[in-house]
Protein backbone atom coordinates (compact mmCIF):
# COMPACT_ATOMS: atom_id res chain seq x y z
CA UNK A 1 0.00 0.00 0.00
CA UNK A 2 2.77 2.89 0.77
CA UNK A 3 4.70 1.57 -1.53
CA UNK A 4 1.98 2.03 -4.28
CA UNK A 5 1.64 5.79 -3.15
CA UNK A 6 5.25 6.54 -3.46
CA UNK A 7 4.98 5.43 -7.13
CA UNK A 8 2.25 7.35 -7.90
CA UNK A 9 4.13 10.55 -6.39
CA UNK A 10 7.07 10.16 -8.13
CA UNK A 11 5.09 9.57 -11.63
CA UNK A 12 3.34 12.76 -11.05
CA UNK A 13 5.40 15.65 -12.67
CA UNK A 14 2.67 18.01 -12.48
CA UNK A 15 4.77 20.51 -10.00
CA UNK A 16 7.69 20.54 -11.26
CA UNK A 17 6.23 20.73 -15.47
CA UNK A 18 3.85 24.03 -14.22
CA UNK A 19 6.72 25.44 -11.90
CA UNK A 20 9.29 25.24 -15.05
CA UNK A 21 6.22 26.73 -17.40
CA UNK A 22 5.36 29.44 -15.21
CA UNK A 23 8.93 30.49 -14.93
CA UNK A 24 9.29 30.46 -18.83
CA UNK A 25 5.56 32.60 -18.50
CA UNK A 26 7.62 34.84 -16.50
CA UNK A 27 10.84 35.13 -18.64
CA UNK A 28 9.41 35.47 -21.71
CA UNK A 29 6.67 38.02 -20.80
CA UNK A 30 5.79 41.08 -18.55
CA UNK A 31 2.71 38.97 -16.36
CA UNK A 32 4.51 39.53 -13.31
CA UNK A 33 3.47 42.94 -13.35
CA UNK A 34 -0.22 42.31 -14.00
CA UNK A 35 -1.37 41.08 -10.26
CA UNK A 36 -4.47 39.74 -11.06
CA UNK A 37 -2.77 37.14 -13.77
CA UNK A 38 -0.45 36.35 -11.74
CA UNK A 39 -3.33 35.00 -8.93
CA UNK A 40 -4.80 32.74 -11.16
CA UNK A 41 -1.28 31.79 -13.11
CA UNK A 42 -1.39 28.32 -11.11
CA UNK A 43 -4.33 27.34 -11.26
CA UNK A 44 -4.84 28.18 -14.88
CA UNK A 45 -1.11 25.78 -15.19
CA UNK A 46 -2.48 23.19 -13.28
CA UNK A 47 -5.88 23.18 -15.90
CA UNK A 48 -3.76 23.11 -18.47
CA UNK A 49 -1.71 20.07 -16.95
CA UNK A 50 -4.99 18.34 -16.67
CA UNK A 51 -5.55 18.52 -19.97
CA UNK A 52 -1.84 16.98 -20.87
CA UNK A 53 -1.05 20.31 -22.59
CA UNK A 54 2.56 20.89 -20.18
CA UNK A 55 2.94 17.48 -21.35
CA UNK A 56 2.76 17.65 -25.02
CA UNK A 57 4.68 21.09 -24.35
CA UNK A 58 7.06 18.95 -22.47
CA UNK A 59 7.77 16.63 -25.53
CA UNK A 60 8.27 19.39 -28.01
CA UNK A 61 11.17 20.96 -25.90
CA UNK A 62 12.58 17.32 -25.50
CA UNK A 63 13.08 17.21 -29.12
CA UNK A 64 14.02 20.09 -29.69
CA UNK A 65 17.01 19.66 -27.95
CA UNK A 66 20.13 18.90 -29.62
CA UNK A 67 22.24 16.13 -28.67
CA UNK A 68 25.82 16.86 -28.82
CA UNK A 69 28.57 14.43 -29.45
CA UNK A 70 31.09 16.01 -26.80
CA UNK A 71 30.01 18.36 -23.91
CA UNK A 72 32.25 21.21 -22.24
CA UNK A 73 35.19 20.03 -20.82
CA UNK A 74 34.74 17.11 -22.63
CA UNK A 75 38.69 15.90 -23.68
CA UNK A 76 39.26 15.20 -27.20
CA UNK A 77 41.79 13.93 -29.15
CA UNK A 78 42.53 15.59 -32.92
CA UNK A 79 43.25 13.86 -36.27
CA UNK A 80 45.91 14.79 -38.81
CA UNK A 81 46.46 13.83 -41.96
CA UNK A 82 50.41 12.85 -42.24
CA UNK A 83 52.28 11.55 -45.25
CA UNK A 84 52.24 7.50 -44.85
CA UNK A 85 55.57 5.61 -44.44
CA UNK A 86 56.43 1.95 -44.85
CA UNK A 87 59.12 -0.27 -44.55
CA UNK A 88 61.10 -0.27 -46.83
CA UNK A 89 60.79 -3.19 -49.40
CA UNK A 90 64.62 -3.36 -49.68
CA UNK A 91 65.79 -3.65 -46.56
CA UNK A 92 62.69 -4.92 -44.44
CA UNK A 93 63.22 -1.97 -42.03
CA UNK A 94 66.64 -3.06 -40.73
CA UNK A 95 68.37 0.52 -42.98
CA UNK A 96 70.99 -2.16 -43.68
CA UNK A 97 72.09 -4.47 -46.61
CA UNK A 98 75.18 -6.48 -46.96
CA UNK A 99 77.05 -6.44 -50.05
CA UNK A 100 79.42 -9.56 -49.78
CA UNK A 101 80.71 -9.25 -46.27
CA UNK A 102 80.55 -5.58 -45.77
CA UNK A 103 76.98 -3.51 -44.00
CA UNK A 104 76.18 -0.66 -45.97
CA UNK A 105 73.53 1.47 -45.55
CA UNK A 106 70.24 0.61 -47.67
CA UNK A 107 69.93 2.55 -50.48
CA UNK A 108 66.59 2.46 -51.17
CA UNK A 109 66.01 4.11 -47.58
CA UNK A 110 69.20 5.70 -46.64
CA UNK A 111 69.29 3.65 -43.60
CA UNK A 112 66.29 4.93 -42.38
CA UNK A 113 64.52 1.40 -42.84
CA UNK A 114 61.17 3.58 -43.91
CA UNK A 115 60.24 4.99 -46.91
CA UNK A 116 57.74 7.71 -48.06
CA UNK A 117 54.85 6.91 -50.26
CA UNK A 118 52.30 9.01 -51.75
CA UNK A 119 49.61 8.32 -49.98
CA UNK A 120 47.66 10.14 -46.59
CA UNK A 121 46.35 8.66 -43.41
CA UNK A 122 44.84 9.74 -40.53
CA UNK A 123 46.92 9.70 -37.32
CA UNK A 124 45.72 10.58 -33.77
CA UNK A 125 47.51 13.52 -32.43
CA UNK A 126 48.22 11.37 -28.86
CA UNK A 127 50.34 13.97 -27.33
CA UNK A 128 48.25 16.69 -27.12
CA UNK A 129 44.60 15.96 -25.92
CA UNK A 130 42.46 19.01 -26.16
CA UNK A 131 39.34 20.35 -23.69
CA UNK A 132 36.56 21.47 -25.46
CA UNK A 133 35.61 24.65 -23.88
CA UNK A 134 32.96 26.26 -26.27
CA UNK A 135 30.38 24.75 -28.32
CA UNK A 136 28.50 26.67 -31.28
CA UNK A 137 25.45 25.36 -32.96
CA UNK A 138 24.03 27.01 -36.20
CA UNK A 139 20.65 25.68 -36.86
CA UNK A 140 20.05 25.86 -40.74
CA UNK A 141 16.59 25.03 -42.57
CA UNK A 142 17.55 21.66 -43.55
CA UNK A 143 21.02 20.80 -41.05
CA UNK A 144 22.05 21.97 -37.85
CA UNK A 145 26.26 22.77 -38.13
CA UNK A 146 28.20 22.03 -34.63
CA UNK A 147 31.22 23.15 -34.25
CA UNK A 148 33.13 22.05 -31.26
CA UNK A 149 36.27 24.74 -30.07
CA UNK A 150 39.36 24.36 -27.16
CA UNK A 151 43.14 24.41 -26.89
CA UNK A 152 44.73 26.86 -29.94
CA UNK A 153 43.08 25.97 -33.14
CA UNK A 154 40.83 23.16 -32.19
CA UNK A 155 38.12 23.08 -34.39
CA UNK A 156 35.98 20.22 -35.13
CA UNK A 157 32.95 20.39 -37.37
CA UNK A 158 29.80 17.80 -37.18
CA UNK A 159 26.74 18.11 -39.24
CA UNK A 160 23.55 16.47 -38.19
CA UNK A 161 20.99 15.96 -40.57
ZN1 LIG B 1 65.87 0.14 -46.74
Amino acid sequence: MENKEIGVMCDDNRFELIEKYKQKLIKATNIETAKEEMKVLDSVLFRMWQMGWLDTLEEKDQNNEIKTKFKIGDKVWTIKKVNKYIKCPKCKDKGKELIGNIEYHCANCYGQGTVLTNELEWVVQKENPCEITRIKILLEKDRTEIVYLGGENIFIADYLG
